[in-house]
């Protein structure tokens, strides 16, 4: 049997010989396959990720149908085990078909079950996952179960379920404890009945976002004497981790997917690059071909939604702040501009800056009649939208100096700003003008149009078409593309293996990036889809070029 660990060191990764890069035979065995709201229980919130509005796929139900709560049901699988909490656990038979749905086009998951056949590199780990319970995580679950993985699953957020998914899970014998439409205080309560389990203590984390990890660190500290280890996927949750080992209390490896090359492109680039054509069109029905479009930061995701409106015929601006990615853009034949500039004559207005109040009440202002706003951006802190912003700002001034002083500020006018007042803050009182000044203001009226599209009107009638009130667009009103989440959850599963199987001493208490080597595995293990036939060197190129003809390819430094 082959080991999953090796002894060459700590930077060099072993591949099993069964996980090397593959070159044929791939396809056909593919084409072979079957066809919050709520009390504030905690000293701590839940993260933004856990509230963040997400829509996936269809669901063939709707959370309404039934209005009491999963807490409240005593349900049973048809095994007998009553060990789940889900909405409905009769839903089964549909999310069953959910499942099979995603198989399709999740190949790399579908390979290391076929692969795992015999070996179970996961025997004996017990991974608790805190997660988006989607079609695609079953198929990831599914696949850990297969690897010989023993798992317990909560939603990482709270609207993001899919109740027959997750009841296909509950029916196949995954302890999931998650349905659509949690309270805080649910969410917290599923959470701890995938930890706090009698005769069954984890030894793995897979967490999306951190809480499950926070909530471990919180309420049974002891548990991490038996952890391998955190996989974290989200931004945020690699941050709290960063934080927690900078500060020296991360007391277990952890293992950084969002950062992992293939992910980030994926999600990034080649996700946004789809999905922001189809967030626009469900939303709007809009034609693209000669709109004005200005979009707002040229980085991954500027370069996806560029690509795609290009392709369609649209006439499109970009604004950026760094002068690489603003020559990337001119090199790409888009018109470098200022938003001001544009701002008067551009039909869609899109952010993806990753900062804040690019684009403000008085650009807002400016637009043309029914002019687009949407983000694909950061979180719904791109477009100044409303006074939730206020809870978005550096807002130590609302505890100090109050709303008095801020309307003071206003009254006495610059004079006050550049003669009185500290400059943090003057800058907090800027900033509360700010939010003052967005879109939530009475003399705009706003009108609910479909779900997700408001049009905010101005007292002379112009209207501006505001996309699911600035929060992401794609993951508000489209769906991920399931070949996206493949690759991810390919490389939460390989990062679960790696920490899993490594040896004593490879991995310290630190946050770690993928191995590249593995990274180039995830990839590798989805290029049979494409019927895609890699080269591989000669025994005199690898030699020239010093490499190991099965990878890593590339240094880390390199940039795809
Ligand atoms: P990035 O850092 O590669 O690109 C952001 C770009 O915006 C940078 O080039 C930066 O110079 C530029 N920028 C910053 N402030 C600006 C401003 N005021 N005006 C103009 N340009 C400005 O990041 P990225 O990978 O493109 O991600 C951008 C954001 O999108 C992040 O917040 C990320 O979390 C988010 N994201 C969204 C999705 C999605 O599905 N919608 C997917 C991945 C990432």
């Amino acid at each position: 049997m082959e080991k999953w660990d090796s002894n060459e060191g700590t930077s060099a990764f072993h591949v099993p010989e069964w996980m090397q890069i593959q070159f044929a035979d791939q396809k056909q065995e593919f084409n072979k396959r079957p066809t919050k709201i709520g009390r504030r229980s905690l000293s701590r919130s839940i993260s933004q990720s856990s509230t963040d509005s997400y829509s996936s796929a269809a669901s063939y139900t709707d959370s309404s149908d039934d209005e009491t709560s999963p807490r409240d049901k005593q349900q049973k699988n048809s095994k007998g085990s009553g060990d789940f909490c889900v909405k409905n656990i009769k839903q089964a038979e549909f999310g069953r078909r959910e499942i099979e749905i995603a198989e399709q086009e999740m190949p790399a998951l579908m390979a290391l079950r076929k692969r795992a056949q015999g070996e179970k590199p996961l025997a004996g780990a017990k991974i608790v996952g805190c997660t988006h319970i989607t079609a695609q995580t079953a198929v990831l679950m599914e696949t850990l179960g297969a690897l010989g993985a023993q798992c317990r699953w909560a939603a990482c957020n709270i609207y993001s379920t899919l109740n027959e998914v997750a009841a296909a899970l509950a029916e196949s014998g995954f302890p999931v404890f998650a349905w659509k439409g949690e309270s805080e205080d649910d969410f917290w309560w599923c959470i701890d009945r995938c930890v706090n389990v009698e005769g069954w203590q984890p030894n793995m984390i897979l967490d999306d976002g951190g809480d499950l990890t926070h909530w471990i660190y919180k309420k049974y500290p002891n548990m991490f004497k038996k952890i391998k280890g955190i996989v974290e996927e989200s931004v945020t949750g690699v941050h709290r981790l960063y934080q927690l080992s900078k500060a020296g209390k991360l007391c277990v490896p952890a293992m950084n997917v969002n950062d992992s090359v293939t992910k980030q492109k994926f999600d990034n680039l080649y996700c946004c690059r789809e999905s922001i054509l189809d967030g626009l069109k469900r939303t709007t029905d809009m034609m693209f071909g000669g709109k004005q479009v200005v979009v707002c930061g040229y980085g991954e995701v500027g370069k996806g939604c560029c690509a795609a409106l290009k392709a369609m015929g649209s006439i499109v601006y970009v604004t950026e702040i760094d002068p690489i990615c603003a020559l990337q853009a001119c090199m790409d034949g888009f018109r470098l501009v200022k938003l001001n500039e544009v701002i008067r004559q551009v039909d869609i207005v899109i952010t993806c800056t990753g900062n804040k109040n690019v684009v403000t009440r008085e650009h807002l202002d400016r637009m043309k009649n029914s002019c687009i706003v949407c983000n694909m951006g950061h979180s719904n802190t791109e477009i100044d939208v409303t006074y939730q912003s206020i809870s978005q700002c550096d807002f130590l001034v609302l505890k100090f100096y109050g709303i008095f002083l801020a309307q003071l500020y206003f009254c006495l006018g610059k004079w006050l700003k550049q003669s009185m007042l500290s400059s943090p803050l003057r800058a907090a009182l800027i900033e509360l003008q700010h939010c003052q000044a967005s879109l939530r203001t009475p003399e705009l009226t706003w009108e609910r149009v479909r779900s997700q599209v408001d049009h905010v009107i101005w007292p002379d009638g112009k209207r501006i078409v505001l996309l699911a009130e600035g929060r992401l667009l794609n993951l508000s009103c489209s769906t991920v593309p399931t070949f996206v989440l493949s690759i991810t959850a390919t490389t939460q599963a390989l990062a679960l293996i790696e920490l899993y199987n490594a040896p004593e001493g490879r991995y310290k208490q630190d946050v770690y990036l993928l191995p590249k080597k593995m990274d180039e595995y995830v990839a590798s293990l989805h290029l049979p889809t494409f019927d895609a036939h890699l080269t591989e060197l000669t025994d005199e190129q690898a030699k020239y070029l010093g490499l190991n003809k099965n990878g890593p390819f590339k240094p880390n430094y390199y940039r795809y």
